[in-house]
């Protein structure tokens, strides 16, 4: 395979700021890339973009991994939004404002690409990004071919979408609508203040698990009395319990993907003895499987 293949640890790129090394990263910048990864690889590929949600073990990854990051391109025609799946969210959200489009100013500051959160259907304040999209175009691995996928053919729900792991998004389609620059700065300016005002400073993957009938897992981990809970570098965030945090920045302590999974399966154990409640993850783990035996 012409197209590069590098190391890259995953501490150094993932918002944890821990896991092992990504032995064989590539970063394709198009469909003509994709096509030759899937003429030497065909489906046997995972897919990634800035690691925001995903924790990868302390053995690291041997499968070849396609990075999102080059997958780039940002522009706008009439209420239509385009964006390449390796485009930031963050970045897009701004984007759209200062062009006058509104819509997706809930997702302000939701960290991640594109692709992640198409895959994901990231949400936050009422806000999810299927209620704007319009469609993607895909890779698909299974057949080595693109496609584009209206909205309409892909079933999304609560941090969730069918989106397979051989249907690489390349590219978003959103449907947006006209406002004032000013209004749409005001509402991102009062999302991102409730955020910076309820969540968590230090390095995360975000929530550890979906809500469970609309209420935070937040909620029953501090009730399980786990809030502040440590393991290794790892803690339940005392501001908001929800969330696994790294201390290792304050602690000195290494980050170890194993301390993390340890906290996950503890909240898990006392959640269901507690509430008779088995939490479903929101965070998705990769790497040696012997850290994974338990997972999922
Ligand atoms: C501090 C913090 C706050 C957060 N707040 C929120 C929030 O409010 N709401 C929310 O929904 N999430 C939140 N998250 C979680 C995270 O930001 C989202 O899940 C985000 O959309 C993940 O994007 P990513 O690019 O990092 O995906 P990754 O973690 O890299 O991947 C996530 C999944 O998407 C798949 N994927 C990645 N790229 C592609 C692609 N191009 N094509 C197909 N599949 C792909 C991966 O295989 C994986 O299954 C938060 C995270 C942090 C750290």
């Amino acid at each position: 395979m012409s197209i590069e293949q590098i190391a890259v640890s995953a501490a150094s790129v993932s918002s944890l700021r821990c896991g092992g090394e990504i032995r064989r990263a590539c970063f394709p910048r198009g469909v003509k890339d994709l096509r030759e990864v899937y003429e030497s690889c065909g489906d046997e590929v995972i897919f990634l973009g800035g690691l925001t949600n995903t924790l990868v073990t302390d053995e690291g990854v041997d499968e070849v991994a396609l990075f999102s990051d080059r997958l780039k391109g940002l522009s706008v025609e009439g209420e239509t939004l385009v964006a390449g799946a390796g485009e930031k969210l963050v970045k897009v959200v701004r984007y759209a404002a200062k062009c006058g489009l509104s819509g997706l100013e809930g997702l302000a500051n939701v960290p991640g690409s594109i692709g992640g959160a198409v895959r994901g259907n990231a949400g936050a304040y009422g806000a999810e990004i299927s209620d704007f999209l319009s469609g993607v175009d895909v890779f698909r691995f299974d057949v080595g071919q693109p496609e584009y996928l209206s909205r309409e053919e892909i079933a999304f729900s609560y941090r969730y979408s069918n989106l397979n792991a051989r249907e690489y998004v390349v590219r978003a389609y959103f449907s947006l609508k006209r406002d004032s620059v000013t209004e749409i700065a005001e509402r991102m300016k009062n999302f991102g203040k409730k955020r910076s005002a309820s969540q968590p400073k230090e390095p995360s993957l975000g929530s550890v698990f979906k809500r469970h009938e609309g209420t935070s897992m937040g909620w029953y981990i501090e009730r399980c009395g786990l809030k502040g809970e440590k393991k290794g570098a790892f803690s339940f965030s005392v501001r908001h319990a929800g969330f696994i945090v790294n201390d290792a920045l304050c602690d000195g302590a290494e980050a170890r993907a194993e301390d993390y999974l340890y906290l996950v399966r503890l909240a898990e154990k006392r959640i269901y003895e507690e509430f008779g409640i088995r939490p479903k993850r929101e965070v998705n783990v990769i790497g040696d499987k012997r850290q994974e035996r338990n997972w999922r």
